[in-house]
């Protein structure tokens, strides 16, 4: 059973057409990595998965039921993205739970599932910090911890390391990997980091321009890419 699905997923802003038509399945529990160079359409996608954005034409379902005109709050999705803005005047506390009180879980179960996800993530020491008295590292790992309290069947990530340097990612890297198998959750992830996409992948999905070059895993792509494209972007001798 595929979890997510899109068929013939199209995007225009005015006359412009960036996104061409994507098909794609993404099974429950998968780590699905687009990749693609800036401005290919990775953010895009996304963003229409979530809801945050119309799409122009084509299906997005979801446990096969059409999603397409749900409201991003029904969808069941929970996204972490790249500036992971958290409220400067909140804890680490206020910030993990203010998405569940702004949509009335009761206080109770706001607590518990907050406890819960510091303690996947290793911040039941800061809860009480406000973000400025956090590392780069920190900061977006409470950014995921809002994500995960809201007990989403798909999280969507949107180059979540680009603003941490090169060690923290690393580190940030093996968090996500160890996350993903933690909660068996199912996992869209966009990044223009080979590495990243890679070691974290089930599924690698090449973008170019608005179309998908190619879909696989990192070593089909990598021992077969359908292309010079794909073949430079993975960097396999091909
Ligand atoms: P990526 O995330 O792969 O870098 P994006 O999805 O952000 O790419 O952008 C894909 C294309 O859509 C780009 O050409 C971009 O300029 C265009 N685009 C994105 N958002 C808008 C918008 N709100 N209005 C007009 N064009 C947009
Ligand atoms: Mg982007």
């Amino acid at each position: 059973m595929s979890e997510l699905q899109l068929s013939d997923v199209r995007k225009s802003y005015g006359g412009l057409e960036v996104i061409k038509g994507v098909d794609l399945d993404i099974k429950s529990g998968e780590f699905v990595v687009f990749v693609g160079p800036s401005g290919c359409g990775k953010s895009t996608l996304l963003r229409m998965i979530a809801g945050l954005e119309e799409i122009t034409s084509g299906d997005l379902t979801i446990d096969d039921i059409r999603m397409n005109d749900v409201d991003p709050s029904k969808r069941g999705i929970a996204m972490v993205f790249q500036s992971y803005a958290l409220y400067p005047h909140m804890t680490v506390r206020e910030n993990m739970g203010f998405a569940l009180r702004f949509a009335g879980v009761p206080k109770a179960e706001i607590e518990k599932r907050v406890n819960e996800a510091a303690s996947i993530l290793e911040l039941g020491p800061l809860l009480d910090r406000k973000p400025k008295q956090l590392s780069g590292g920190q900061r977006q790992r409470v950014a995921i911890g809002r994500a995960i309290v809201r007990h989403p069947k798909i999280f969507l990530f949107d180059e979540p390391l680009s603003n941490l340097d090169a060690e923290l990612r690393v580190h940030m890297r093996i968090e996500i990997a160890r996350l993903h198998k933690q909660l068996s959750a199912t996992i869209v992830y966009v990044t223009h980091d080979q590495v990243e996409a890679m070691t974290l992948a089930d599924k690698i999905v090449v973008m170019r321009g608005g179309v998908v070059e190619q879909v696989g895993s990192p070593l089909e792509l990598y021992d077969d890419p359908a292309n010079l494209f794909v073949a430079g972007f993975i960097g396999s001798p091909k």
